[in-house]
């Protein structure tokens, strides 16, 4: 059953539980259907069992036949074991599950013209099955095909009350999870930073925007630096590629264990670094701690590939920003300081 509704573990797990969970329900139903001998039902439900014992034990891959067959499963004998029963044993109310349950597949597969049409046309015929076997047990004289007596009828009333109330609940906690993740693996996406996993551009000028207005409300000035890595050309032209990305990645370490609260870094782009210091830090200590900073990078070991270690340096440029100052400004003064110590020599803070 790998990749069946979304292809992960979780998925797998939990439709083999789904499974056995319904071969539990049908085998309650195979003792009401032996106990009344009906052989219609009996076949129906024999039918059943073995699609979902299949469903467990084979490596079945193919979400789109699954839905068929058990959409085809549920339908049928919902229909069949309503006409029996009728009205008074709710097989009818499986309706409600299936339209929760089918448009489960829709939400992993949104682009796929099967699940984009498939569970609307299940939902429409579920509803007019619905409403003519209403029709067609109202017709009847006794009210269903079989009689059976009334402790069969309020077993069966309780159990298909029960039993699809669950899979609506089921279905609905399945589809609120799965958006959650959704929303928390894009959300993720749009802040950070795939490489380095710190703020991206987009992420850090919110960030900015948030820090600006704290300030504003302290009437006080707030501090940016821009951390740029020297000769980095040198270091992917010499390693390779993937020492470079490797040596971005180990700089982000640094910088996201800076160890103070009121410093936010972000990838401002390519091997350029951001460091925002909110107004409950004074300008100085900023500026200590970038000092601090470089001293760190200077002094750290980079593993890059085969194992081998290289020596980075980094040039700051930091600036004190006025609350009303807009961020492109604010960068640009921390720039003008970047290319102050790009050209005094690099590996340094200026500010
Ligand atoms: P300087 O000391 O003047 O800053 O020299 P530099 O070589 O660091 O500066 P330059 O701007 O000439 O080169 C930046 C290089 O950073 C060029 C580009 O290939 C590399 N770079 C940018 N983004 C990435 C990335 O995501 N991964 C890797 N490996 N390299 C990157
Ligand atoms: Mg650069
Ligand atoms: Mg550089």
């Amino acid at each position: 059953m790998r990749e069946f509704l979304s292809g992960d573990n979780k998925s797998d797990k939990t439709m083999f539980f789904v499974n056995i969970a319904i071969i539990f329900v049908h085998i309650f139903l195979m003792f009401i259907y032996t106990f009344i001998h009906s052989s219609l039902l009996i076949i129906i439900n024999t039918l059943s069992i073995a699609f979902y014992v299949c469903m467990i034990t084979t490596s079945y891959t193919n979400p789109k036949r699954y839905v068929v067959i058990a959409f085809t499963e549920v339908w049928t004998h919902m229909i069949v074991a309503a006409l029996c029963f009728g009205w008074g044993a709710c097989f009818q109310n499986y309706a409600f599950s299936i339209i929760t349950a089918c448009f489960l597949p829709a939400h992993e597969e949104g682009r796929d013209k099967f699940y984009q049409t498939v569970p609307y046309i299940y939902s429409f015929s579920v509803i007019i099955t619905y409403f003519a076997l209403l029709f067609v047990l109202d017709l009847m004289p006794s009210g269903s095909v079989l009689n059976v007596n009334d402790t069969i009828m309020k077993i069966l009333f309780f159990f298909n009350n029960a039993v699809s109330f669950i899979a609506i609940m089921g279905a609905t906690i399945f589809y609120t999870s799965k958006s959650k993740r959704k929303v928390y693996e894009l959300t993720r996406k749009a802040d950070f930073d795939e490489l380095t996993l710190l703020y991206n551009r987009y992420a850090i000028t919110q960030m900015n925007t948030q820090v600006r207005n704290h300030a504003q409300s302290l009437r006080k000035d707030y501090s940016i630096a821009i951390l740029d890595i020297d000769h980095f050309k040198k270091v992917n032209d010499k390693y390779g590629h993937n020492s470079g990305d490797l040596v971005l990645k180990q700089i982000s370490n640094i910088l996201k264990n800076i160890g103070s609260d009121n410093i936010i870094p972000g990838r401002w782009g390519g091997e350029e670094f951001i460091l925002i210091g909110t107004s409950d830090m004074r300008y100085e200590t900023f500026i200590k701690q970038m000092v601090k900073l470089n001293e760190k990078i200077a002094h750290t070991k980079f593993k890059i590939e085969n194992h081998e270690q290289i020596d980075i340096t980094v040039s700051i440029g930091v600036s004190s920003i006025p609350y009303d100052m807009s961020m492109e400004d604010a960068v640009g003064l921390a720039d003008e300081n970047l290319y102050e110590a790009k050209n005094t020599g690099r590996n340094k803070v200026v500010g």
